[in-house]
């Protein structure tokens, strides 16, 4: 059971507009707020993002290089990854691998994948059952 992770961001309060209505939706609720940062909670474990100090904004992320690949969460249900994919799109988020949507992680796993403002990629996936 993972208890938190904590995230670096370039743009706090575009990170803020991005996540919040989707770890809403995903059943998360608003948990800590500071001037740098904030977090949101589902049972025990909470995602936290942080405003990122201006000296360390040279080198951008890239999920190539060593770190973070990406965060997957799961969606209630397949309807659910839909409805989602449909309200990223109005919201103009690129969906990545459009062309193999919503079987790009494979025939068995039902996901949608896009990133979010710092191009982090982000995967929501439906559960198995
Ligand atoms: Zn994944």
């Amino acid at each position: 059971m993972i208890h938190h992770i904590e995230v670096n961001v370039s743009d706090l309060q575009q990170s803020i507009e991005f996540w919040d209505w989707l770890l809403i939706d995903l059943g998360y609720t608003r948990y800590q707020r500071w001037e740098q940062g904030i977090s949101w909670i589902y049972g025990d474990t909470y995602l936290v993002f942080v405003q990122a100090e201006a000296q360390y904004q040279d080198v951008s992320y890239h999920r190539k290089r060593v770190g973070l690949n990406h965060l997957a969460f799961f969606a209630k249900s397949k309807e659910h990854v839909d409805e989602l994919t449909k309200k990223l799109v109005e919201k103009g988020v690129q969906i990545l691998y459009t062309d193999r949507h919503p079987f790009a992680g494979g025939k068995e796993h039902y996901a949608v994948f896009f990133e979010d403002p710092d191009r982090i990629k982000v995967e929501i996936v439906a559960p198995k059952k």
